[in-house]
């Protein structure tokens, strides 16, 4: 279970597997990654080892620079590769680590939902509810705040919408989550293991904070869209 994303200058695919191989210290049982590509989401997942989605991006590349990637510690359905993260609903992609608590409730809610569930995860409902708020009109930040007034659990969370191809909106209620600073790019993760060969600077979400990270830097606000202030920390880890 981590979690990284990058807002590039150049590829994103092979660093993001890179720094996800510097979380398997967490565990894991199956991989992926999304990235815009030619304005296009395009997802890869495998499940087992890192090696499996490496093998899977050799035979089938992807290019992009803003990507989301996942390792996965099953919590609802078996690890196999239709439960592996990234989760997709229309134009949006969705990394989730930790438990959302009332998937069961909200997955009844939107059953009728276009395309159904793909998958037995909690996650997806995610995706499904900021892909119909997106459908009912709501800009991509509004969608994430509604969406964080519906879900309960534990989450660290990493969102990309395919018409905000330079922007990663992600939240925390749980499990740890970054902003990492570098030039020119930004990066998300579930630790500054992950962003260190990246990043120069970190910032630490606390339970309660959403972020929107782009290439200009990032904007913390809590849950009720109120801005708040998150110190920015160098980044040296002992090597
Ligand atoms: N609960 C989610 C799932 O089972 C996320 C698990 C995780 O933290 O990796 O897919």
């Amino acid at each position: 279970c981590g979690i990284v994303g990058i807002v590039g200058t150049g590829a994103v695919s092979e660093r993001m597997v890179d720094a996800l191989k510097r979380l398997e210290y967490r565990g894991y049982d199956s991989a992926g990654i999304a990235v815009i590509e030619n304005g296009s989401i395009v997802r890869r997942r495998a499940q087992g080892k890192l090696d499996n989605l490496r093998e899977v991006l050799a035979s089938s590349p992807v290019d992009g620079t803003t990507g989301i990637a996942h390792t996965r510690w099953a919590t609802h359905g078996v690890p196999n590769e239709a439960n592996a993260h990234p989760h997709i609903a229309d134009n949006v992609a969705v990394v989730h680590n930790g438990i959302i608590e009332n998937f069961a409730e909200l997955r009844a809610e939107l059953a009728h939902e276009p395309d159904g569930f793909e998958s037995d995860t909690d996650t997806e409902v995610v995706a499904k509810l900021l892909a119909k708020y997106r459908r009912e009109g709501m800009a991509p930040r509004d969608a994430v705040l509604a969406m964080l007034k519906k879900v309960t659990g534990a989450f660290a969370l990493v969102i990309l919408f395919q018409d905000r191809p330079e922007t990663l909106y992600v939240a925390r209620f749980g499990p740890p989550l970054a902003v990492g600073f570098g030039h020119g790019e930004m990066y998300v993760g579930s630790d500054a293991i992950a962003l260190a060969p990246f990043a120069d600077g970190i910032a630490y979400l606390e339970d309660g904070d959403m972020a929107i990270v782009d290439r200009d830097g990032v904007e913390f606000c809590d849950f009720d869209g109120n801005a708040l202030s998150r110190p920015r920390q160098p980044l040296q880890l002992a090597s």
